[in-house]
């Protein structure tokens, strides 16, 4: 087992706990589920990826000894990093990360566990996202939040190496588009840059403040030290949505510095 060298520290004061490996020696159960509708998604070759790192067990799950039960292992299809996502979170601008995380559980996850038919992988399975961070279990779709007086949080962990190449570690359910997500860290400004609001009389759009596109810019630039050439794009380049808001045109550059 040669896998994992957790990126332990990203910036100062701010730390993440790495996944807890070690079932990768236990033989895979019996039992064949079928593979996953999500997966159907990618052009992902197995065989080539057990190659690649050697863990050795079956992708699709693995066993947390202490329970004896089987879950889904949804970061199996990590990808080498390339692509940072920018989202907006959406919400009013002091929501804190554990009610970002609450709510995603229950809009992201337990839609897939709950489904009766068209998701017999997961049906009957506890919810489970594999993200364990300082003990915890989240279910938060980002790697990143950024909130306006520029402070900057590690919800998941973004990236690992593997065989001297920079992977994503925690795949989040973010990009709409699986084999984005694969591949792509998550940044997320805190608040909502589609809202209206009036200021002197006039009608204007919220943006990000001047800490929050520091403080991004500055993340992107961290990012470009495990892959120079990583793209910048929003979560509507890659589904239809508006996110990270209307005013996106006008801050990208700005966070950019293209
Ligand atoms: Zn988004």
């Amino acid at each position: 087992m040669n896998r994992i060298v957790p990126l332990v520290a990203l910036f100062s004061g701010l730390f993440f706990a790495g996944v807890a490996i070690g079932d990768e020696s236990t033989k895979p159960p019996e039992v064949k589920r079928g593979e996953p509708i999500v997966f159907k998604m990618v052009d992902y070759d197995v065989k080539e990826w057990q190659a690649k790192t050697k863990t050795g067990a079956a992708p699709w799950f693995k066993v947390d000894v202490k329970k004896g039960s089987w879950y889904v292992d949804w970061d199996a299809q990590r990808q080498p990093f390339d692509t940072i996502v920018i989202h907006h979170s959406d919400t009013k601008p002091d929501t804190i990360p554990a009610d970002i995380d609450s709510g995603q559980k229950e809009r992201l996850y337990a839609p897939r566990y709950r489904s009766a038919d068209d998701d017999p992988y997961v049906k009957g399975l506890t919810i489970h996202s594999g993200h364990i961070v300082d003990g915890k279990e989240k279910y938060i779709g980002y790697h990143h939040l950024v909130y306006a007086d520029g402070k900057v949080t590690t919800e998941l962990s973004p990236l690992v190496k593997i065989d001297g190449k920079w992977f994503v570690d925690h795949v989040a359910w973010h990009a709409g588009k699986w084999s984005v997500n694969c591949r792509s860290v998550a940044i997320c400004l805190v608040g909502n840059f589609s809202e209206e609001y009036e200021e002197d009389g006039k009608k204007k759009i919220r943006e990000p403040s001047d800490a929050q596109l520091r403080a991004t810019a500055g993340l992107i630039v961290h990012y470009r030290t495990f892959n120079s050439k990583a793209t910048v794009t929003s979560h509507g380049d890659h589904a239809k949505t508006e996110c990270p808001g209307k005013t996106w045109y006008l801050w990208k550059k700005k966070i950019t510095k293209e």
